[in-house]
């Protein structure tokens, strides 16, 4: 069980451009937090390594990576109402990608069974040439396409289970058939993709599923739609890694959407996913991407850690949040779409 993650992570701060941002700092000092009270439940914490721009340009095209590197170089600013780079996040998006990928070599070696990436910044809406929906580089994507590229793997399977459709790991990966990738997602919401009939394209058709769910829904639907149409089709396809866009703003008290998830419920998610794989002899790994409510966030982190590490008791008494302050109301494209 190996944690991810680096101090520069928390460098990057959209909230100094774009003030009142909810992709703040304090996301990863309350889940260390609340990880630190528990003894990090028996994890072995690594530094995250930075990312090569090698790595990098697996998914995404030069002129973006360079183009970020620049913009950070420069003294950063606003890539789009959401979107913000300063000085300090491309060695945190380097370090943030790195964790991905250091968690996916380590998973693939078979040094460990599960991980966790804590980085910052988030990545899944990131695409080929474009930064967005506060992501720079899609980290989950470019770990993929490692394992894939370098590490000798034939078939990843992506859950993206945060509350927005992770439309940059669709759009990188949605003409292969070596990466099945499944969102669950709130319909109508940002990033406004993902729509039930879109199955991927070209060589890809039927390796991406959609399933968007209405504003309100609970746990019930969520756990339904992995138990019976998710997972079947990753039975199917047989992955020898998998990969969790593990956001967290799918949750009851996060702001920035509106699906009714509790804290016990991504321990469930994580649960159902850890059995499956292990019939499938695969290694987990989980990549965080949002949750924007610091309390249901660290809960949230912790629980996961604690169903993917097997913890069944850890996951029945799923912790009580540390912190109590709620998403800070910036006003942004980001759930207004
Ligand atoms: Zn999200």
């Amino acid at each position: 069980m190996l944690y991810f993650s680096h101090p520069a992570c928390s460098e990057h701060d959209p909230g100094a451009g774009l003030p009142g941002h909810p992709e703040r700092p304090e996301r990863l000092r309350a889940i260390e937090a609340a990880l630190a009270e528990r003894d990090w439940l028996g994890w072995e914490r690594r530094e995250a390594p930075a990312a090569s721009v090698e790595e990098l340009r697996l998914v995404h095209a030069s002129e973006h990576v360079e183009r970020i590197r620049d913009l950070c170089a420069a003294g950063g600013g606003a890539l789009d109402a959401d979107t913000f780079a300063g000085e300090a996040s491309w060695e945190a998006a380097l370090r943030s990608a790195g964790a991905a990928c250091a968690m996916t070599r380590a998973l693939v070696s078979g040094e460990a069974g599960v991980g966790f990436a804590a980085g910052r910044p988030p990545g899944h809406h990131a695409e080929p040439s474009r930064a967005m929906g506060f992501c720079l580089f899609d980290n989950v994507a470019v770990a993929a396409a490692l394992a894939l590229a370098e590490l000798g793997l034939e078939r990843v399977f992506i859950l993206d289970w945060d509350v927005h459709h992770g439309n940059g790991t669709a759009e990188i990966f949605r003409r292969r058939a070596d990466v099945l990738f499944a969102s669950i997602h709130q319909g109508g919401i940002f990033p406004g993709s993902g729509p039930l009939g879109d199955a991927g394209s070209g060589p890809g058709e039927g390796f991406t599923i959609n399933l968007p769910v209405p504003a309100g829904s609970e746990e019930d639907v969520w756990l339904s739609l992995l138990e019976h149409v998710v997972l079947p089709a990753a039975e199917e396809f047989r992955p020898q890694l998998v990969l969790v866009s593990a956001g967290f703003d799918a949750h009851r008290d996060d702001l920035l959407a509106e699906c009714r998830l509790e804290t016990s419920s991504f321990a469930q998610m994580a649960c159902q996913v850890r059995e499956a794989a292990e019939r499938w002899g695969a290694p987990v790994g989980a990549v965080l991407e949002g949750g924007y409510d610091l309390a249901a966030l660290a809960g949230s982190v912790v629980a996961t850690m604690a169903a993917l590490g097997g913890e069944g008791e850890a996951v029945a008494a799923a912790p009580e949040p540390l912190l109590t302050s709620r998403a800070a109301s910036h006003v942004s494209h980001y759930w207004s779409l």
